[in-house]
């Protein structure tokens, strides 16, 4: 891409160009090393496909009701082998990543139980959920409001998971224990799968009829298993992240043990009705189509994640994971000290969008978030991060999370860009 005329419309400064092109060479290695996970998981995802007899008849789709649904049904089919589980539920009526995990709790837990998220603070949107935001401790119908106890177990000085307290934490009334695999907006390491089952094992080897829940997000196709792989009994996630491949243009998945999949199929739908209705309408062509490009499109955004992490540590910022680190999900961090380079990067970040590129990113207040966030890259379906997107909360030490890019090239233009943004005004 380096010599593209393209590239030259752009206007970014001639030396950034000439570091993109020295740390597109350097990171060479490290993107061909992701291509066996790539294949892996793309051929997983075609036999689970194959496996379950896809047919053009399953994307007609239902209306109404969406009773009978077996274009619905071959999804969740596709998506329980996929995840290596008994059952899945796969809904456009799932809004988000925070409506599906929050069906997975209120579908499993029960007044006077006990939930001990064990990764210390979870994702902003899920402590209104529980009630254990600092705003809203008792927000109506939070679990808490609802009598369900928390605890969180704060990760260690290094920040993994502090193995003793957790252990400490699983005394009944402890129903369930919640793991996030992807490490949200905070600073510590994401969670590998195998580190994840290590961790199940542990709690199960204490107390088996403990539900171990892994809250998904952004880990979907980055290994070579998932979490429900290697024990975990439910695991939930957003199909406009990692699962959808950019396709799907809503939606979000619940994958684990059947009768923990169908309460939380009770709470998003009905007791008694459960993951039997729910109209498809025209979705179901790009929820499968989405599938199957997933492991690719997550491929390019681990490309230009690498690319983001070299690029931003060569000028001498702070990232997380190293370029050469294992990456466990596709979130790049970058931590930038102070609001004005993180609000330029994101700024820049922009122009790389395929969509509203002339847009202007500005900090705003967000449903579910405590500070307020600026959200940079619009894409083909709004809000999506699997797309090429840029997000932080206004808090110190203001890190930007990168992440997502259904092209690799064009998280490069992004990244230049944003570099370029910050050259400009003087910030590096
Ligand atoms: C994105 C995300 C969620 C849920 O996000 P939504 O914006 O509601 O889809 C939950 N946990 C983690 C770790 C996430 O990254």
């Amino acid at each position: 891409m380096w010599d593209s005329p393209f590239l030259k419309e752009y206007g970014i400064p001639q030396r950034l160009l000439e570091l993109g092109r020295e740390v597109d060479r350097r990171t060479a290695p490290l993107v061909a090393g992701q291509e066996a996970l790539k294949a892996h998981n793309q051929l997983k995802v075609l036999k689970a496909l194959q496996d379950v007899g896809l047919g053009e008849h399953h994307f007609a789709g239902t209306t109404g009701y969406g009773y009978g649904d077996s274009g619905r049904e071959t999804l969740e089919r596709a998506y329980a082998a996929v995840f290596g589980t008994e059952a899945a539920l796969v809904r456009p009526q799932i809004a988000s990543g925070t409506h599906a995990i929050s069906s997975c709790l209120y579908g499993v837990l029960r007044p006077g139980d006990r939930l001990v998220a064990a990764t210390g603070k979870p994702y902003d949107t899920l402590l209104g959920v529980i009630g254990a935001g600092e705003n809203s401790p008792d927000s109506p119908g939070s679990l808490r409001d609802l009598g369900v106890d928390y605890l969180e177990v704060p990760l260690a000085a290094d920040g993994k998971v502090d193995r003793e307290r957790l252990l400490e934490a699983l005394d009944p009334p402890t129903r369930m224990v919640a793991f996030q695999r992807s490490r949200g907006y905070s600073w510590r390491p994401s969670l590998s799968v195998e580190e994840l089952g290590d961790l199940i094992r542990l709690v199960k080897a204490r107390r088996p009829e403990i539900v171990c829940f892994v809250d998904n997000c952004y880990g979907e196709f980055v290994e070579l298993s998932e979490p429900t792989q290697v024990g975990a009994d439910l695991a939930a996630g957003s199909l406009i992240k990692n699962p959808g491949g950019g396709l799907a243009p809503m939606g979000g998945y619940v994958a684990g043990k059947r009768n923990l999949v169908e309460q939380a199929a009770n709470r998003l739908l009905a007791p008694g009705i459960g993951s039997r209705v729910g109209a498809t309408l025209d979705l179901l062509r790009p929820l499968f189509q989405g599938l199957f490009l997933a492991p690719h499109v997550v491929g390019e955004a681990l490309a230009g994640a690498i690319f983001a992490a070299g690029f931003f540590s060569a000028l001498g910022f702070e990232v997380s994971p190293g370029v050469d680190e294992r990456r466990v999900d596709i979130i790049q961090a970058i931590r930038f000290g102070a609001p004005e380079p993180l609000i330029a990067f994101c700024r820049g970040l922009q122009g790389g969008a395929v969509v509203d590129a002339h847009a202007v990113p500005y900090p705003a207040p967000m449903p579910g978030y405590a500070d307020e966030v600026i959200m940079a890259g619009s894409g083909f379906v709004q809000g999506a991060s699997i797309e090429l997107s840029a997000d932080a909360p206004i808090r110190p030490p203001y890190i930007g999370y990168l992440q997502g890019g259904l092209a690799r090239e064009q998280v490069k233009v992004g990244i230049l860009l944003a570099a370029a943004r910050l050259s400009n005004e003087g910030l590096i």
